[in-house]
């Protein structure tokens, strides 16, 4: 086999595994007091899965309406944030050597820009946008057309703007939805869901639960997780984390996994580039930045020691969590 083509062919079995583990998640989310079952749409976009699903049964028409309000949103989005169509703003952008993002940048998606430099600096180069040299470099960036790299942040953002238009669209009438898009979730409206954190040594141990944890989401707030398990590259049989350091341009090990709550204040955009972030840093110094930068954010680590499975959490997300399989320790 031509060495390109196999590459290829693994890199094809690596994106419908993370498909595959992404659907697996969906399932997950159930609703809590819901007497009809919710309603949902399921459809592929930005290289994922997206899922909407209402709390009741509505219309079916208004149900259809909203659907093309998010779909709209996300292709917006993907027009202009995707690094993988060269057609794309911030592909168009990265080959002109654009080196002011925030100011070159549509008002629609600035503050996806500014969230993530905002991440950068305050985290110390940890979340590092400007990864995508490296990326490619080491080789995962291939079709990749920007050198800044919102792969970490922009399907949060794309979620937060369609919850802006949902909740525009509703005025101010009762409604209840999840937004999920490839694992950043959204509870848009009232009410609560209920989110099972998928076990990253599943794949490994059969024998081992799907799930670790239960997350409560109460509404507004949104949920993002960070794992080894869904995307990486295999180099010599080892499996290397999709997810470099922002200071070294190392791949990140120890952990297996990282999910971070955010209040509605924070979005979803948030919850993304924090989970990318927080992986880097680990539990110590994640949770020491937190404390500083975002003290309304909860998270949880998971070492990635399949052989004594455990859980790190800080103090307001052990409150939030139900049906731990593991042992947890608290962060200070
Ligand atoms: P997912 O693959 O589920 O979107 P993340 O939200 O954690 O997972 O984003 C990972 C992506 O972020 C990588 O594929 C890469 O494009 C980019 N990335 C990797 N390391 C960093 C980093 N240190 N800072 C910012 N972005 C990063
Ligand atoms: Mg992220």
């Amino acid at each position: 086999m031509r060495p390109g083509f196999k590459k290829a062919a693994i890199y094809a079995a690596v994106i419908s595994a993370a498909i595959a583990a992404e659907i697996a998640i969906l399932h997950l989310c159930f609703d809590r007091e819901d007497e009809e079952g919710p309603q949902a749409m399921r459809w592929p976009v930005m290289g994922t899965v997206a899922q909407m699903t209402s709390r009741r049964h509505m219309d079916e028409r208004e149900f259809g309406e909203l659907l093309v309000c998010v779909q709209a949103s996300y292709a917006r989005v993907e027009k202009l944030l995707s690094a993988w169509n060269p057609e794309s703003e911030l592909s168009r952008l990265s080959a002109a050597g654009c080196t002011n993002w925030t100011e070159a940048a549509s008002p629609e998606v600035r503050p996806c820009y500014e969230a993530a430099l905002r991440l950068a600096e305050e985290s110390g180069g940890a979340f590092n946008p400007r990864i995508g040299e490296k990326l490619r470099a080491l080789g995962m960036g291939r079709g990749r057309y920007s050198r800044f790299d919102l792969g970490a942040i922009a399907k949060g953002f794309a979620v937060d703007m369609a919850a802006e238009e949902v909740e525009r669209a509703m005025g101010g009438r009762y409604f209840s939805f999840l937004l999920d898009l490839g694992g950043n979730l959204r509870a848009v409206g009232a009410g609560e869901w209920r989110t099972g954190v998928r076990n990253p040594f599943r794949g490994v141990d059969a024998s081992q639960p799907g799930i670790c944890a239960v997350i409560t989401l109460l509404g507004g707030e949104s949920v993002a997780t960070s794992g080894n398990y869904e995307r990486f590259v295999e180099k010599d049989g080892k499996r290397l984390s999709h997810i470099l350091d922002g200071r070294t341009g190392e791949h990140v090990s120890g952990i297996a996994g990282v999910t971070v709550v955010t209040p509605r204040e924070y979005g979803a955009t948030l919850a993304d580039g924090l989970s990318t972030t927080l992986f880097v840093m680990g539990p110590e110094a994640g949770a020491a930045f937190l404390k500083r930068f975002y003290p309304l954010a909860l998270a949880l680590w998971i070492p990635d020691d399949p052989a004594s499975p455990r859980i790190i959490v800080t103090p307001d997300m052990a409150y939030r969590l139900e049906r731990i399989e593991w042992p947890a320790e608290k962060t200070r």
